[in-house]
């Protein structure tokens, strides 16, 4: 039985004005392109084929929304750092993120880090961009199974020393099982958080 039996394609969105309604709760995942961000959302809501994986670097200039149920939502960033001008890169999908970081529903930030490169100076920025620690930043150190039990310990090691108290950091791998289950678990929590925070906004 699926963690998330009712994640559904929402819509895919080129502007802020075709974003869903700002209300509910909105976990984003951003990574660099080749992360293994689209294998980390179908691993983590157990749906094959959910986000499209090995899409053509660099192309995608969308967010994709997806449904966990009502008013409960992912939204996948375009991957990034394949351009060789980051300026050029940044100025495809700026706009439309800018859009994004304002809403109230936005809660949190999955971020999917390739485990053998590490941090990336844009993945900083993304954290940035979400606003810590006003947002939650959760990362997930991808393809962990390519790595020793050596080599991951000193990656995860060297993502907490940079990312100090800023973001939780965990180990995964989409292929070989390794932390889907951790990855679900903040997911849900992350929501269930939100939606109780949501609902106290709500007059009486
Ligand atoms: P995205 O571009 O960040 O969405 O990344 P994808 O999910 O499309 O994955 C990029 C490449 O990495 C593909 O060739 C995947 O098969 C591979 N990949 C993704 N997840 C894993 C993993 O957990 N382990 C290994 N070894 N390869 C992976």
């Amino acid at each position: 039985m699926s963690r998330f039996p009712e994640v559904s394609f929402m819509l895919s969105a080129a502007a802020g004005a075709q974003f869903p309604a700002d209300h509910g709760v909105e976990i984003a995942f951003a990574g660099r392109s080749n992360s293994g961000k689209s294998s980390a959302i179908n691993a983590i809501t157990a749906r094959h084929g959910l986000a499209r994986t090995s899409k053509t670097p660099g192309r995608t200039r969308l967010l994709n929304f997806f449904s966990l149920g009502a008013d409960r939502r992912i939204v996948d960033l375009p991957g990034y750092g394949f351009a060789e001008g980051p300026r050029e890169e940044r100025a495809g999908w700026a706009p439309l993120i800018d859009a994004l970081r304002p809403r109230a529903s936005l809660m949190g930030l999955f971020l999917v880090v390739d485990s053998r490169r590490g941090l990336s100076g844009s993945d900083l920025e993304l954290i940035d961009w979400a606003d810590p620690p006003h947002r939650r930043i959760h990362v997930l150190l991808a393809k962990a199974d390519k790595l020793t039990r050596a080599e991951a310990a000193k990656a995860q090691a060297a993502a907490v020393s940079i990312l100090g108290g800023h973001a939780t950091v965990q180990l995964f791998s989409a292929l070989r099982r390794i932390g889907i289950e951790d990855a679900q678990d903040r997911l849900q929590s992350w929501l269930e958080s939100g939606a109780a925070g949501a609902e106290n906004k709500v007059p009486r």
